[in-house]
């Protein structure tokens, strides 16, 4: 939590005055409508619609690059390499919080976004001074430039960024993906690279199912114990009658994920289809117990202005007081609509967040009155406890949150 709050003191921003006007959140109209979505490969085309800011088309083929890193040949890192970690997620305050400044806090503190400080694992740009920003960080100033019709500029030098002027730097990206992160199973290091096959794959710590699980066995533990188990496991020798139960709780799960599946492509053959790559940051309430949420800052879409708020465990009122985490997220219409208007929307990760979402669509209606959606649960795959928890401290740890909305309207 330390992680969290520390990014909203002021004394970690950069000098700039660029930021404060969005609040530091990247606003970036990636596609207007269904009809444009085949430009969304383009660098940047203004497709004019106004609305307070206009939608500005930037298709953003920033993550393309990312997957180009070679596969990874260290199995796990020197035990003295590094000590930090935020389970998984590795910021350079995270990095902090070792005793001692070891060689990867060092590298990783050189290496951080000049802008959120943090070292996120997507790609990083610099300006022609040769000053780091993450891919998030570097689109959100371009379109925070745009939104304020200003050419968009470094927050530390101040020359001009754009995408021909600012260039990748591979080698941080690289440095970054070699850096150490723990295992959230079994807590040992390994290059943020290799984090993700070791804990999906090698891990002994890994919670893992019984083969059994189809016809019913609810057992779940560590990789290691599972042959034990699937050795001793009364499942297979129960009748058809009682297997049919769990048969039927399968069919019903597959059912669902086929609902889902036609309701997405139901909603793909709307009219009006935007997308926005946004960036939450933590705030505290002015309440007496200040209590985190975090906002993005206003974006437009469908000719109206809006935002996202979240916040964790519902602001309980102690939410580090228990293990189970919850990021629930609410879509909030900040200008004026005269007509109704019925939105579908759903976040998933975009291309600068490593955030593990599943799909979950809800719907509000927007009308003059009603302007706030109710929150809904951001859904993060379950973690050894069954529920988001592990996957929301990682988000909880960097400092901002980046994420992709979909939105819909339904033309009536
Ligand atoms: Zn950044
Ligand atoms: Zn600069
Ligand atoms: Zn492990
Ligand atoms: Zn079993």
């Amino acid at each position: 939590m330390s992680n969290v709050e520390s990014s909203s003191s002021a004394a970690q921003q950069p000098p700039t005055s660029t930021l404060p006007m969005l609040g530091d959140n990247q606003v970036m109209q990636a596609s207007t409508s269904a009809s444009s979505t085949s430009n969304s490969n383009s660098n940047s085309t203004s497709s004019g619609n106004g609305g307070g800011g206009g939608n500005n088309v930037v298709g953003v083929p920033l993550d393309t690059q990312i997957s180009g890193e070679p596969p990874s040949k260290k199995p796990c890192l020197d035990a003295n390499a590094a000590s930090s970690s935020s389970g998984g997620a590795l910021s350079c305050a995270a990095a902090a919080s070792g005793t001692h400044e070891k060689l990867a806090y060092r590298i990783s503190t050189a290496l951080c976004c000049a802008v959120c400080l943090d070292l996120p694992k997507t790609a990083m740009y610099q300006c022609q001074m040769g000053h780091l920003m993450c891919a998030a960080c570097f689109t959100h100033l371009l379109a925070d430039g745009r939104l304020r019709d200003q050419i968009a500029t470094c927050p530390n030098c101040r020359v001009e960024i754009s995408k021909s002027t600012a260039s990748r730097n591979l080698a941080v990206e690289k440095a970054a993906s070699e850096l150490p992160s723990e295992c959230q199973f079994c807590n040992k290091e390994f290059p943020y690279k290799s984090l993700e096959r070791h804990e999906q794959h090698e891990c002994q710590e890994r919670p893992t199912k019984c083969k059994y699980h189809r016809i019913g066995c609810q057992w779940r533990g560590p990789y290691h114990e599972t042959t034990e188990h699937e050795r001793n496991c009364s499942h297979p020798k129960k009748s058809g009658y009682e297997v049919m139960a769990a048969l039927e709780a399968h069919d019903l799960k597959i059912k669902e994920e086929k609902k889902m599946f036609n309701t997405l492509i139901d909603l793909l053959s709307y009219e009006k289809i935007i997308f926005n790559d946004l960036q939450m940051k933590p705030y505290r309430t002015d309440e007496y117990v200040h209590k985190l949420f975090y906002e993005t800052a206003r974006f437009s879409a469908f000719n109206q202005q809006w935002v996202v708020k979240a916040r964790i465990n519902n602001s309980q009122r102690d939410p580090h007081q228990t293990n189970e985490r919850t990021i629930t997220y609410q879509l909030i219409l900040k200008t004026k609509t005269s007509t109704p208007m019925s939105i579908h929307f759903f976040a998933l990760k975009g291309p600068f967040s490593d955030m593990k979402v599943s799909t979950q669509i809800y719907k509000h209606e927007f009308t003059e009155t009603n302007t706030e959606s109710d929150y809904y649960v951001l859904p993060l795959p379950d973690g050894i406890g069954g529920s988001g928890s592990s996957e929301c401290n990682r988000m909880l740890a960097n400092k901002g949150i980046n994420f992709r909305l979909l939105m819909f309207l339904l033309n009536k």
